[in-house]
C-alpha cells in the first residue's frame, strides 16, 4: 500500500479521523504498514469498514469506529474504544473535514458556514479535548491536526473554509504550548491540493476543473494522499521529537508566494 518500511510503529496505536477516504485512509494504510494498530474513525461506517478490511487483507491491525467528530460524547466514546481495543493512544491524526464550493462569501449559506466550523474546528477541539488526558496519563503522545494551505494563505472564494483552517492552526499552536511539558507534541499539517474525493468535488471532476486547480500548484501537479501520510508519520516519529506547535506546509510551493 505505501512505502512505510523506514517507520517502525509496532506496538503503537494511531487514532485517525476521516480515515474512510482520501488523506485519512492513505494515512491509516501507512501507519498500519509501519506496524501500528489503527483506529479508523469516520462518520461513514461503510467507508471506515472498507479501510479496515484493506488493512487486514495486508496483514495489518485496525478497528473501525463510527463517530461524528462534532459530537463530544461520540468522540469520547471513540477515544475510549481505541484504548480498549489496543491498550493505548500514542498518535492522533485529527483529519476529518469538509470543503466549501468555490463561491464568494455572499453565496455561503449560514448553514454551511456553521457546518464548516462544527466539523473542521469544533471537531479538532473535541478530539484534542478527549485525547490529551489519555495521552497525559500514559506519559505522552503526538497529535497532528489537518489544517490546509488555506490555514496559512487567504484564498479568494474560500473565505469560510480558510477561516476554519486558520482556526485549526491557532488551536494547534496554543494547545501545543499548554501540553509541551507533558511530553505531548501537537502540530498542524497544511496540505496543498491533494488528489482525493474532496478535490474531485471541488474540481467538478472534469479535466478542465482539474487543470484549473493544478494551475494553482507551482510544481504543476496535485499531491498524492500518501505524501500527506508520510509527512504525518514523520511528525509522529522520533525524528520529529523537537517539533511542536508547528504548521507544516506540504504544498508544492503553493503557500510560498506569488510567482
Ligand atoms: P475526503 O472528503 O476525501 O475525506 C474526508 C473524510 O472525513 C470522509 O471519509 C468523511 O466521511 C469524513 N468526515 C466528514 N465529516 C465527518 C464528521 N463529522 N465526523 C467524522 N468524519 C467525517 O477529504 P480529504 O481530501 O481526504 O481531506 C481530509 C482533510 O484534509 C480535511 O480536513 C481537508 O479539509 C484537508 N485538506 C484537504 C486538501 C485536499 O486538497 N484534498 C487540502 C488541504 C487540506
Amino acid at each position: 500500500m505505501s512505502n512505510a518500511q523506514n517507520y517502525k510503529f509496532a506496538g503503537k496505536t494511531a487514532f485517525i479521523t476521516g480515515a474512510g477516504s482520501g488523506i485519512g485512509r492513505a494515512t491509516a494504510f501507512a501507519f498500519a504498514d509501519a506496524g501500528a494498530n489503527v483506529a479508523v474513525v469516520d462518520i461513514n461506517p461503510t467507508a471506515a469498514a472498507e479501510t479496515v478490511k484493506r488493512i487486514e487483507e495486508s496483514g495489518g491491525k485496525a478497528t473501525s469506529i463510527a463517530c461524528d467528530v462534532t459530537n463530544s460524547d461520540q468522540v469520547k466514546a471513540a477515544v475510549d474504544r481505541c484504548v480498549q481495543a489496543f491498550g493505548a493512544l500514542n498518535f492522533a491524526f485529527n483529519n476529518a473535514g469538509i470543503e466549501q464550493g468555490v463561491v464568494p462569501l455572499t453565496e455561503v449559506s449560514e448553514e454551511l458556514f456553521d457546518r464548516l466550523f462544527a466539523i473542521n474546528v469544533k471537531g479538532v477541539y473535541l478530539c484534542m479535548k478527549h485525547q490529551i488526558p489519555v495521552m497525559d496519563k500514559s506519559g505522552g503522545g503526538v497529535i497532528v491536526n489537518t489544517a490546509s494551505t488555506a490555514g496559512v494563505l487567504s484564498i479568494r472564494n474560500q473565505g469560510s473554509y480558510c477561516a476554519t483552517k486558520y482556526a485549526v492552526v491557532a488551536l494547534t499552536k496554543s494547545t501545543a504550548l499548554e501540553v509541551a511539558g507533558a511530553k505531548i507534541r501537537i502540530n498542524a499539517l497544511c496540505p496543498g491540493i491533494t488528489d482525493t474525493p474532496m478535490i474531485e468535488r471541488v474540481s467538478g471532476g472534469t479535466e478542465e476543473g482539474r487543470t484549473r486547480l493544478i494551475g494553482q500548484e507551482p510544481v504543476g501537479r496535485f499531491a498524492r494522499p500518501e505524501e500527506m501520510a508520510r509527512a504525518t508519520m514523520w511528525l509522529c516519529s522520533d525524528d520529529g521529537a523537537f517539533i511542536t506547535g508547528a504548521a507544516l506546509n506540504i504544498d508544492g510551493g503553493q503557500s510560498a508566494g506569488i510567482g
